[in-house]
């Protein structure tokens, strides 16, 4: 429910009406405006309070009218929040009009391999460097990242190259660790409805990068956002990764292309594509990546590393570095088609 207030409404009718909802145990948020304030309940709302609440408030001074939100996520959706949210980490702005590019290796292998892929992500005109240091593997077996020594090693090439630094957090245990060193949280796709996870990550004021889960429908992926948005954290990215395909011969996932427009119609939350794990295979990341942005994507997160044939995790999907390269070069004049430009 919103609760539209006039244009002239005083500071006091504002407090009113929150005072009001307040009394009903239900969370008032108060939404300043351009123009007009704007007062949302993000508190499921009992359905024999419904009308009488909205008859109450309706009456109030300084309120215009209360309006219903349909939808079961409230502060991730567009009627609660018309405007476009914009993350902004360390000068980067994620959600504007310029296309951004997250890249780098799936896993922090060493500082060599590190470094080198940060200098190509730099050259290449990329922002954020990307790179994982606790791996979710399906097998236990397989190589689980360097753990705390690849968060070091992810900031000091943040540091030295100037680039905003993107890492996958799995367990909320560790949240004061990757505060420490990484700008922003992953959500990793098998984690989207980790709700301990998604509380945590929403109380602090560190961006968050939320991938969709392969099986989720977007309205469940918007109410994991809504998780942490619940909590106070209102910089949440959307990244589309690719969902459960029907023909896994030729790509690992399929990435859904149509949730960008139907996502950014829905929320004001910014969306990137990750072309790579939805693609599986470096062959189909550049058409992919072109397509995202021709869709409206705010960004894209691509894996890239120097040696692919040599990488411990994900090295079929992984770009090299001149074809990473020559990407980004085609990329403007997509972005630049759809009225953006690369940031
Ligand atoms: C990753 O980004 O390295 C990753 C594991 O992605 P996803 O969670 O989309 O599978
Ligand atoms: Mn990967």
């Amino acid at each position: 429910m919103i609760v539209a207030m006039k244009a002239d409404a005083s500071a006091e009718e504002i407090r009113n009406v929150i005072d009001r909802i307040s009394g009903h145990n239900l969370k008032a948020l108060n939404m300043p405006g351009g123009e007009r304030t704007a007062i949302g309940i993000a508190s499921a709302i009992p359905p024999d309070l419904r009308v009488t609440l909205t008859e109450m408030l309706e009456r109030l001074p300084g309120v215009d009218r209360v309006t219903q939100v349909s939808r079961a996520y409230k502060l991730a959706s567009r009627e609660f929040h018309p405007a476009d949210t914009l993350v902004s980490i360390k000068g980067v702005t994620i959600g504007g009009d310029k296309v951004v590019i997250a890249a780098g290796p799936c896993t922090i292998e060493n500082r060599e391999q590190l470094f080198e892929a940060a200098k190509i992500v730099k050259e290449a005109g990329g922002k954020l460097l990307r790179g994982g240091a606790f791996k979710p593997r399906t097998s236990p077996y397989s190589f689980q990242g360097l753990g705390v020594e690849g968060l070091r090693l992810l900031k000091e090439a943040g540091d030295e190259f100037g680039l905003v630094t993107v890492t996958e957090i799995m367990d909320q245990h560790d949240l004061d660790l990757f505060l420490k060193y990484a700008d922003v949280l992953q959500i990793g796709a098998r984690n989207m409805q980790n709700y301990p996870l998604l509380t945590a990550v929403g109380r602090t004021n560190c961006p968050v990068l939320l991938k969709r889960g392969p099986s989720a429908m977007i309205d469940e992926w918007l109410l994991a956002a809504e998780y942490v948005l619940a909590q106070g954290n209102d910089q949440v990215i959307l990244c589309e990764r690719g969902v459960h395909p029907l023909d896994r011969d030729h790509t690992r996932y399929t990435l859904d292309l149509s949730a960008v427009p139907v996502v950014k119609t829905l929320s004001h939350l910014p969306v990137i594509v990750d072309p790579s794990h939805a693609c599986g295979n470096w062959k189909w990341v550049s058409a992919m990546s072109a397509a995202a942005v021709a869709a409206g994507a705010d960004g894209l997160i691509i894996e890239m590393h120097p040696n692919p044939s040599a990488a411990m995790c994900d090295g079929s999907q992984a770009l090299k570095p001149d074809t990473f390269t020559d990407l980004m070069t085609r990329l403007d004049a997509v972005a630049g088609a759809v009225g953006r430009a690369m940031a």
